[in-house]
């Protein structure tokens, strides 16, 4: 099934409920940052890449914003929009690359600076202003502001039937804008929070250039997405998922159930690699409390038989992620047989970021580590996808958990990775050395909650070293494993911190427990590695 197929069960719905603003992305690494800063304000936008053909466009967007982006516009093979965008006579801001494209468009006057400007700047708004759309753009923001600049190239001059409506020292046409039409463009960038002011602009740009109705939010959200699934999904068609117990498929198969109640089966494939008590508490809470039609399937003895003896962090990964997409299918097969009515669509908790990073305009990344995802179930069972969560940040997920009514700790729990605690023994998986690290890692984590920590990290974990060290241990020499701890703070997961906030006193208890409480362990150490260069997880 092709991606595009996948949106059959997207966007639709959610561009007849909510103005939209298009934001056109030239490959910055702050793209997504636009479109977050829009939902923040209950502005609903949506990106695309900057080669989009206006006529397929998926919807029509009350406004377009162009974003940067690090190539130069004058180069051959510089990226550059599809000129019909300007024929949907909607307002369009140009960011950095997006300026600069304007420019390009509308004369060519952009060329190398002297020089870079990276950092700090800050813009005068000209005086006497009489431009309709530069004062709507300025509405409420002092003559003087800070922004954040990141360029090489400038404009050497004004395009045709342009203004300058903002200048920084080094920038002469920091802030232009049409002279009639409603179309800006703005050499620095206001979607980072080094521009303190950005979130106005965006804001001012929003509601009072494209006049969008800003009713984006969770409450307005959630009655329609269930509504709509429900009038999708026929009477007499099922729909199954695999759940975790963490919060995206928790309230992706909440969604469903208040949609179509027992015609959605949530399957949680224990593989025998989860946390201490994980399976059960899945069980009640989503089984017993949540009401989710769920079945939990023992497979660990296939995992782990599948896992022995293989040694290499990606064979295990790739082991790991399989044999699940094996037992899924097996699972799903035996609901499909005993069900009357027909199974026609898989449930999926993609996220917008999952999204976006498909449709990001750049070259292919590397991959550093496989994920685990569930996508080559498509192929053999011809399922239709159904994504409720492919338009929402993780924050927006949250907040959509809470309304449904998912307990606290669940919404904001850690993500756990697909493979769980098989890479987090690293080297050999096997019963006795998963039992370690379980009762290690639920030491540590039940501490960090105890201490109230756990809000304050983003993830934590206990990890199993594949060597051994020598101890003593009542007078006597002991030569056994050795325990590493995580925790680290991020934003994004892209780039992460070590967490610096743990007490000596905590540090101190968490140790002595382990190696008091969990035979075979005589030493405990703590990761004090950034991401890059370590990653979060180990293997
Ligand atoms: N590559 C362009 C420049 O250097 C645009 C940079 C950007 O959009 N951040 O000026």
């Amino acid at each position: 099934m092709s991606s595009s197929e996948t949106l059959t069960s997207g966007p639709s719905a959610v561009h007849a409920s909510f103005d939209t603003i298009l934001v056109l992305d030239f490959g910055s690494q702050y793209s997504h940052l636009i479109t977050r800063r829009l939902r923040e304000i209950n502005v609903y936008a949506e990106m695309l890449p900057c080669t989009q053909k206006i006529a397929e466009l998926p919807f029509k967007p009350k406004g377009v914003i162009f974003s940067g982006g690090p190539y130069s516009v004058y180069d051959e093979g510089a990226p550059h929009v599809d000129p019909a965008v300007f024929e949907l006579n909607v307002p369009i801001l140009g960011v950095c690359y997006g300026l600069q494209e304007i420019a390009w468009l509308n004369g060519r006057c952009v060329g190398a600076g002297e020089k870079r400007e990276y950092g700090p700047a800050s813009v005068t708004v000209e005086k006497g202003l009489t431009n309709k759309n530069a004062l709507a753009f300025f509405k409420g923001m002092p003559e003087v502001f800070d922004v954040w600049m990141s360029h090489g190239d400038k404009l050497h001059g004004l395009p045709n039937g342009y203004e300058i409506v903002g200048r920084t020292d080094n920038s002469p046409f920091a802030v232009i804008a049409h002279k009639t039409e409603p179309i800006l463009g703005i050499q620095f960038h206001p979607e980072v929070t080094h521009t303190p002011l950005g979130k106005q602009l965006i804001k001012n740009f929003a509601l009072e250039i494209c006049h969008v109705n800003a009713s984006w939010s969770m409450e307005n959200f959630v009655d329609k997405e269930i509504d709509r699934i429900r009038k999708m999904i026929g009477p007499n068609e099922h729909v199954i998922g695999a759940v975790s117990g963490g919060v995206d498929s928790t309230v992706a198969a909440k969604v469903l159930k208040e949609a179509i109640g027992d015609r959605f089966h949530a399957i949680m494939v224990d593989n025998g690699l989860l946390r201490l008590n994980e399976a059960e508490e899945v069980r009640q809470t989503l089984g017993e409390y949540l009401g989710i039609k769920l079945t939990v399937v023992d497979a660990s003895e296939e995992f782990i038989g599948k896992l022995a003896g293989v040694t290499d962090p990606e064979k295990k990964r790739k082991i790991i992620g399989n044999t699940f997409i094996h037992v899924f299918e097996r699972e799903a097969e035996r609901i499909v047989s005993e069900t009357s009515g027909k199974v026609e669509y898989l449930l999926q908790g993609t996220l917008y970021p999952d999204v976006i990073e498909s449709i990001s305009f750049k070259g292919p990344s590397q991959t550093i580590k496989t994920h685990h995802n569930v996508g080559g179930l498509l192929a053999d069972m011809k399922l239709k996808l159904i994504e409720p969560l492919r338009e929402l940040f993780k924050d927006e997920v949250r907040q959509l958990g809470e309304l449904l009514g998912i307990e606290h700790s669940l919404v904001w729990r850690h993500p756990f990775p697909g493979p769980g605690l098989g890479i987090r023994v690293l080297g050999e998986v096997n019963k006795a050395q998963l039992e370690i690290a379980r009762k290690a890692d639920h030491i540590f984590i039940s501490e960090i909650r105890a201490h109230g920590y756990y809000e304050q990290i983003s993830q934590a974990f206990a990890a199993l070293l594949p060597v051994k060290a020598v101890g003593v241990m009542g007078d006597k020499r002991t030569y056994e494993q050795v325990i590493a701890l995580r925790a680290i703070t991020t934003h994004d997961f892209m780039t992460a911190d070590w967490f610096d906030g743990f007490s000596v006193a905590f540090l101190k208890k968490v140790s002595s427990r382990i190696c008091n409480e969990v035979n075979g362990v005589n030493r405990v150490f703590y990761d004090i590695s950034s991401k890059p260069p370590a990653t979060v997880e180990m293997e």
